[in-house]
């Protein structure tokens, strides 16, 4: 029997890519798993129906929605963030209304999912939060205001390891490099140029990401906490 049967698993950001793969991930693993979705309603209804999970609409980038559904979710095993996206562009044209939208989403919504999560979670609970490899290097131009936003889990994770140690909960970060989705596509534009970054010249699959995640999230990780664990192909290397 897997060591996640009968978990109470929550994803936000569960409809595509990363998420997609997590929910697929836990589901096999016989998990109970419920995951958020915002603008991917069919996807989202479709992954439901093919994996058995529940499919609930909330905006990560609204604080109080995602507190509550965190709260009415609970007791979690498994928080797991994920819904995040990027802005591009010279930070100097940006319109600051979607600089703070970013930040809702990508830096708020996790510190409040993981504070409401762990105060319901029993000992043992798991919180594991998607940032990128770009929280550690930025080798271009454009991405200023992403690179802060997964930069700031970092700090996150290592504070709340301490709050949270003492009741036997975990959070990591896990940071991944270039990974095939919607919003990184392999066959995209800058593929060439992402993978002369890379000692390994493709890019990752989500499913190695949800893999990364599953082991954080069972028993064998259970001394793993305040951590960032980066899966690139060596791309910050
Ligand atoms: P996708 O764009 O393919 O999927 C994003 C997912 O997040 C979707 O399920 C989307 O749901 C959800 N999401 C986005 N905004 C919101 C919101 N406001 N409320 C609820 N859900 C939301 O992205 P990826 O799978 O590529 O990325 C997932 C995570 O991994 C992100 O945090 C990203 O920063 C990180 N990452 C990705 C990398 C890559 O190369 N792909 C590299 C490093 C990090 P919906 O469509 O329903 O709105």
């Amino acid at each position: 029997m897997s060591m996640l049967q009968g978990k109470s698993v929550l994803v936000l950001g569960g409809s595509r890519g990363i998420g997609a793969a997590i929910v697929r991930r836990f589901a096999n693993e016989g998990a109970n798993v419920t995951f958020t979705y915002f603008g991917s309603r069919d996807a989202a209804q479709r992954l439901a129906s093919e994996t058995g999970s529940t499919a609930v609409l909330t905006d990560s980038g609204d604080r109080d929605a995602v507190i509550a559904r965190v709260r009415d979710s609970g007791p979690l095993d498994v928080l797991v963030v994920n819904a995040g996206y990027a802005i591009y562009g010279d930070a100097r044209e940006h319109d600051p209304d979607e600089v703070d939208r970013l930040l809702r989403v990508n830096v708020h919504a996790p510190f409040h999912a993981s504070v409401e999560a762990a105060r319901q979670m029993p000992e043992g609970g798991r919180i594991i939060v998607i940032g990128s490899v770009n929280g550690d290097r930025m080798p271009v131009p454009g991405m200023a205001a992403y690179a802060l936003t997964k930069s700031a889990l970092q700090g996150m994770a290592r504070g709340l390891a301490r709050d949270f140690g003492p009741g036997g909960i975990t959070i990591n970060v896990v940071q991944p490099g270039p990974i095939d989705t919607d919003a990184n596509p392999e066959n995209g534009p800058n593929r060439d140029l992402m993978h002369g970054f890379m000692a390994i010249k493709r890019h990752g699959r989500p499913e190695e990401v949800a893999g990364m995640v599953a082991w954080l999230a069972g028993p064998e990780a259970g001394f793993v906490t305040g951590a960032m664990h980066t899966i690139d192909g060596a791309f910050g290397a």
